[in-house]
């Protein structure tokens, strides 16, 4: 059997880039408003300087525009949620990124629940998720939605075509990742197993996948006897490994030398789902500026 087709994530995810500009400067040039994306940072995590500043940059590149708003470690719940007050008030701001995590004396959850479901391009307030958990087969999707999921399934279509009767199995049930991506398989037509720490004999489920979706966190934990042949296999995870000459690389969730004999087609790690996430951030708040331009969705 030939090996596995890699799905370009990174070609994808630039593809979409410029789709996703073409689309502010269509807006903008109809008289609609530039987007706006306000990214909110509290304290100096070097990692998360770094996501912000990159989340920023991008906007720009794009013909949006950013909002960085830069908060010392010890700003309290209060303030924060003053700040996004501001920002929900503010008609120049169409999507709120608050970089995750938050200093340990900040209620996530309540930060979260403060964000305007319109501007949350992140898709993590419980409207938006209540949204997906209950949208109808194949119906538009004209709200946010996470953006690690969105890009999963973006790149599933884009290798398959219809998803509609495949079997998919997702390994992780989380928030962030597992449950929007099967509610977002669903949607598409699949028949979806949600599998987990707790799932028995996962390796005879994850053989019937004919999309095998892992998202877990652990080092080449899904093996090559565990995909089926001719699979599409989707590997979320991101793992920083040392090497032996002492510096380190990632690798995903999936033994990638074994399933490229196996699967039909494999995102690599990195260069995978990775360069995807951002591009939806991206994609996320063009959506939600056409919505408050009173624009349909458009798939771009
Ligand atoms: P979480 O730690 O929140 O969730 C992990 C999930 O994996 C849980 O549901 C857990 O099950 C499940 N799990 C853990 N061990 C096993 C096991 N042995 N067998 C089956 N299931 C297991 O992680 P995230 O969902 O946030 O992230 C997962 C991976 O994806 C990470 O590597 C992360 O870095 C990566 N990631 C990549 C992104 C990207 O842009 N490419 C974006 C976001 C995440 P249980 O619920 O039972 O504990």
């Amino acid at each position: 059997m030939a090996d596995a087709k890699l799905i370009d994530g990174k070609a994808f995810a630039m593809g979409l880039r410029e789709r996703v500009a073409a689309g502010v400067a269509d807006l903008v040039g109809k008289g609609g408003p530039k987007p706006g994306l306000a990214t909110v940072l509290v304290g100096a995590d070097p990692a998360s300087q770094v996501y912000v500043r990159s989340k920023g940059k991008l906007a720009v590149e794009l013909g949006m525009a950013s909002f960085d708003r830069k908060l010392p470690a010890e700003t309290t719940e209060q303030e924060l949620l003053a700040v996004i007050a501001e920002l929900n008030a503010d008609p120049a701001i169409n999507g709120i990124l608050v970089q995750l995590p938050l200093p340990k004396h900040i209620d996530t959850a309540k930060v979260l629940l403060a964000i305007d479901p319109a501007k949350d391009v992140d898709g993590f307030h419980p409207i938006n998720v209540g949204r997906l958990g209950s949208i109808a087969p194949g119906a538009v999707l004209d709200f946010p939605v996470p953006c690690t999921p969105l890009g999963v399934t973006m790149l599933l279509q884009d290798a398959l075509g219809s998803l509609a009767g495949c079997n998919a199995v997702v390994v992780g049930r989380s928030n962030l990742v597992g449950r929007p991506v099967a509610q977002l398989l669903l949607r598409l037509d699949c028949t979806v197993t949600i599998t987990h720490s707790r799932t028995r004999d996962l390796p005879a489920l994850c053989r019937q996948a004919d999309i095998l979706v892992v998202a877990i966190g652990k080092t080449e934990f899904v093996r090559g006897d565990w995909i089926k042949p001719g699979a599409a296999v989707i590997d979320v995870g991101i793992n920083r490994i040392p090497t032996t000459e002492g510096k380190s690389r990632l690798v995903g969730d999936v033994a990638f030398a074994e399933a490229q004999k196996v699967a039909g087609h494999l995102t690599p790690v990195p260069g995978g789902v990775g360069p995807m996430t951002v591009a939806c951030l991206m994609y996320n708040t063009l959506q939600a500026a056409r919505r408050v331009a009173g624009l349909p969705y458009v798939a771009v």
